[in-house]
């Protein structure tokens, strides 16, 4: 913050040092536009008293030694930054730290106290104020280890509505089968038969046999056995058709599915057709659902379901963000799908100039699976990358209504606020952020043995000091060998 006003002006004739006191006081009240007189030198020695207090160890404030008061102003000098680059504290302007120097010496000066700030040491420090430089502390927030990082993954996603679950059958049974919406939403319930690897639908012109499909990439996403058993699970026994509504009065989605009545057929396939639409596809009642290939098949449901797809992709965001050590403007928006390249065994991101990488064309880094299945950041990844498809663009993107939304890249504090919320809804009580994703992976394979030279490969530091204050107070070396172990990396990269 800079103040401006009239430069203060010593008055040259210093014989009283009441007259003395007194236009400093008026020269502060000026630095300060303070429109009525404040006593602006007890104000100034209360914020010396507040940083001894906060930043000093508690150290006497007054008197305060030449020391404190130098110690304080030099402080006010240097802003702080995190090791992310965000600025935690800027800098306070040089008139500032005048009219501090000059209230705090008027302060002493009144209650017959030595005046600290006379002494040589305290002009010394003003004048190597003129070079103001910025130091880095990590930000103060707790790491998400490897235990924590497990609680959080392991919580269940949000159910579905039963209203989605039905969509989502209606679209796949008629992908999968080529029947009109009034075919599908006026199946009497008695004529579908799911069992475990195959769904049997006894219709008029015959049986169909649909196969399961929960073994291809996209797992049980685009899987009409899956998502007819998970409509069978929602249907009172009572029902008649297999697809329903829920009726009105409800909370729209709540509750179970009405018994759904041969003569609510046509309800059935109002609500199905007002859903997909919603969902950008249009359904005339006497058609099939268009043609769509896998990749736009999953789109479609990934917007018929936004709570799961949003749930997918922030898995995605902390399980990646982990075991890359990304910061967490890298998880929104440096990571591009043009980074990123998927082989049998997982994926290798290209993070190309990142901050502490400026120069370089990019470091590859590995991401691979995990012996326990649920920090797989492999399987989090597909299971993201199949809703939110494959066009250029971030890979972690805003997702608006269901739509994943590559022109907008997750912002640093949208990374921050999955944190902290599925911290939250796990029970945790500490202060996170996107960076605890980054520290809780130091911290963790510190803790478990692994060496400084091979977290820096990992976190892409430079600086040794970094990796060392997250270390502070734990040892331990180890090859990358040991790294891989300890993360539970079921192959090292080379
Ligand atoms: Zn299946």
């Amino acid at each position: 913050m800079t103040r401006r006003g009239p430069a203060p002006q010593v008055p040259r004739v210093v014989d009283d040092m009441d007259a003395l006191d007194a236009g400093v006081a008026a020269l502060l009240a000026l630095a300060h536009h303070a429109s009525r007189t404040l006593d602006l030198a007890a104000e100034e020695q209360g914020k010396l008293a507040a940083w001894a207090a906060e930043h000093g160890n508690g150290v006497t404030a007054m008197p305060a030694s030449p020391i404190v008061v130098a110690s304080y102003l030099a402080w006010m000098a240097v802003g702080e930054q995190d090791a992310d680059d965000r600025v935690l504290r800027t800098p306070y302007a040089r008139s500032t730290i005048r009219i501090a120097r000059s209230g705090i010496g008027l302060a002493h000066r009144r209650t017959g106290a030595q005046d600290p700030t006379a002494d040589p040491y305290v002009r010394a420090v003003m004048r190597g104020i003129a070079r103001c430089l910025w130091i880095r502390r990590p930000r103060q927030q707790d790491p998400l280890t490897h235990e924590l990082l497990l609680k959080l993954v392991s919580l269940r996603p949000p159910l579905p509505a039963v209203t989605t679950v039905r969509d989502r059958a209606a679209v796949l049974v008629s992908h999968s089968t080529g029947l009109t919406l009034a075919e599908v939403t006026s199946f009497p319930r008695a004529a579908v038969t799911v069992l475990e690897d195959r769904a049997v639908l006894q219709l008029p012109a015959g049986r169909l046999t649909l196969a399961c499909r929960c073994a291809s990439p996209a797992g049980d996403l685009l899987c009409p056995v899956a998502a007819l058993r998970d409509l069978n699970a929602d249907l009172p026994a009572r029902a008649e058709l297999a697809f329903g509504v829920v009726h009105a009065g409800r909370r729209r989605g709540a509750g179970p599915l009405a018994y759904p009545r041969a003569a609510e057929a046509e309800r059935a396939l109002r609500a199905v057709q007002a859903a997909t639409r919603g969902a950008g596809l249009r359904w005339p009642a006497g058609g099939a659902v268009p043609p769509h290939d896998d990749d736009a098949l999953a789109q479609l449901l990934a917007r018929l379901d936004p709570q799961t797809t949003t749930w997918a992709r922030d898995t995605a965001v902390l399980l990646v963000g982990w075991h890359l050590a990304l910061r967490g403007g890298e998880v929104g928006g440096a990571l591009a799908m043009s980074d990123l390249a998927r082989d049998r065994l997982g994926y290798t991101a290209m993070l190309g100039r990142t901050k502490g990488d400026q120069m370089a064309a990019g470091t590859p880094l590995s991401l691979l699976p995990t012996q326990e299945p649920r920090l797989d950041p492999v399987a989090a990844l597909d299971a993201w990358l199949v809703r939110r498809g494959r066009a250029a663009g971030p890979v972690f993107t805003s997702v608006r209504g269901g739509r994943p939304r590559p022109d907008l890249p997750m912002s640093t504090a949208a990374v921050s606020t999955v944190v902290r919320a599925r911290a939250a809804a796990a029970g945790l009580t500490g202060r996170y952020s996107s960076h605890s994703l980054r520290i809780g992976l130091v911290v963790s394979a510190i803790k478990l043995g692994a060496s400084i030279p091979d977290l820096m490969t990992v976190t892409r530091h430079r600086d040794p000091e970094m990796v060392g204050y997250y270390a502070r107070g734990l040892r331990g070396r180890a090859s990358r060998k040991v790294l891989a172990q300890v993360l539970g990396w079921k192959e090292a990269a080379a």
